[in-house]
């Protein structure tokens, strides 16, 4: 709003004199975020940038939005009842809707508080990522970090923030702040979990990923749920790339998957499962499921099982002996991860997220790694009891030392170079037994 004053005496009347006016003044985080809802939101809450679990993440994000002082996170609902069809296209949709949403409310919200003079800037968590970041995630702000501190939701078993009505039927945006909360005005973490710990989730997911001790393999469910998006991408271009002619390329991808690939690259990225969505019953519906849960088994969960589809599984991994064992009627499609680290920082920060606890049994060593050349890194990697863990620096005694130049390694790891050429050139180094190595493979396939 702008307010006309009278002019100071003495003031010039030339023509081309613009309209002094007084600024108002700038709007509290209450306006602000009705300014927010307003726009569609359906809950909004402010974080400071300064919380203690946003440590690690705040100079990423200083680097990107200098003047951010925190982030007004919000929810926009999803529909719940076309999450959940088997027809996956009925699903897809309703997400992309939701994403365009969440976009509109943040280009509506920043504008308008551009108008009221405030600084801001909106990051939805939905595509395009920053891909050519090599010094750590593809995205600008952690955000489901930032909506666990502002009080929207907690984590369930199935890694999606679920809010205590909503459930997990939801997306997410953040708008970037150059405003300091008063006291009370900054959210909260929830005290308690929305996530009841009903396993839904856990049955429903077709690759396995999501277990019901907690365990959550990452690398199985971007295989299968992301085959259209980021890692699937690359795989099928080299498909495509490696492929002889019409008819190879048809022996390797049936017409069916390109025309969903069509569908994706023309229109927006078909969803193949987020089963884990659909089937949680946390939020406003959890008192009705917990009282009677077969009406959601027979109509939700039921269904998705059933369901005859094409799972995307590496060789080799846990998910495909998941899907042997427990989907007999589903069809195992072999594919490439994709995954091409771009760093050794990169690489290390991927490996637990990508490791195959049920291919690891029966490993109980240490490796060093120690990086020279473009990239230099000392880490230790310890496999045991099904569990991985990976620190920075050399810790104890280990069972295999490699010691390797960067690039040497990494060019190893995308098939784009021979292990034994690059022993022989001294390029890679092993100390301790090779067997160790290969063990260690077993637990990354693809
Ligand atoms: S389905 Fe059940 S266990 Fe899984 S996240 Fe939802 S509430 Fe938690
Ligand atoms: S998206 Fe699918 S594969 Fe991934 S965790 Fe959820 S149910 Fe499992």
């Amino acid at each position: 709003m702008r307010t006309e004053i009278a002019k100071p005496q003495g003031v010039s009347n030339m023509p081309h004199d613009l309209p002094v006016t007084a600024t108002p003044p700038a709007p509290r985080l209450p306006d602000i975020m009705a300014i927010c809802r307003a726009a569609g939101a359906d809950d909004v809450a402010f974080v400071e940038l300064n919380r203690p679990r946003l440590a690690a993440q705040r100079d990423g994000i200083l680097r990107a939005i200098p003047w951010a002082k925190g982030f007004m996170v919000f929810a926009r609902r999803l529909n719940r009842h076309a999450l959940r069809s088997p027809m996956r296209s009925i699903s897809s949709a309703e997400f992309t809707s939701g994403g365009h949403d969440v976009k509109e409310i943040i280009h509506k919200t920043v504008r308008d508080l551009e108008d009221a003079g405030v600084r801001s800037l909106g990051i939805s968590g939905l595509f395009p990522f920053e891909f050519s970041r090599s010094d750590g995630p593809p995205f600008v702000v952690p955000l489901k970090i930032l909506a666990e501190e502002a009080g929207l939701g907690r984590m369930g078993k199935n890694r999606m923030v679920l809010h205590p009505r909503f459930g997990a039927d939801l997306y997410l945006g953040a708008i970037a702040l150059d405003v300091s909360p008063q006291d009370e005005e900054a959210g909260r973490p929830l005290s308690e979990s929305p996530c009841i710990d009903c396993n839904m989730c856990a049955v429903a997911c077709p690759t396995g990923a999501i277990a019901k001790d907690g365990h959550f393999d990452f690398g199985s469910c971007m295989t299968h749920n992301y085959r259209e998006k980021v890692g699937g991408f690359v795989e099928w271009v080299h498909t495509l790339a490696d492929s002889k002619n019409r008819h190879d390329y048809r022996r390797r991808v049936s017409d069916t998957e390109t025309l969903s690939w069509w569908q994706s690259l023309g229109y927006e990225a078909n969803t193949h499962c987020d089963y884990c969505v659909a089937v949680c019953p946390a939020g406003d519906e959890a008192v009705s499921f917990l009282a009677d849960r077969k009406p959601h088994f027979r109509d939700v969960v039921g269904p998705l099982r059933e369901r005859a589809e094409t799972v995307f599984v590496v060789p080799g991994s846990d998910a495909e002996a998941h899907v042997a064992a427990t989907y007999p009627h589903k069809k195992i499609r072999h594919i490439g991860s994709g995954r091409s680290p771009a760093s050794i920082a990169n690489l290390m920060a991927m490996l637990p997220l990508v490791f195959q606890r049920g291919r690891s049994q029966g490993i109980a060593a240490r490796y060093h790694f120690r990086f020279h050349g473009k990239e230099t890194m000392e880490a230790t990697v310890d496999i045991r009891d099904q569990r991985i863990s990976v620190s920075p620096g050399l810790e104890g005694k280990a069972d295999l030392v490699v010691r390797a130049d960067s690039e040497a390694w990494l060019g190893f790891l995308r098939h784009e170079r021979k292990l034994p050429w690059e022993l022989l050139r001294g390029r890679i180094r092993l100390r301790g037994s090779p067997a160790r190595l290969k063990e260690f493979g077993r637990c990354f396939p693809g």
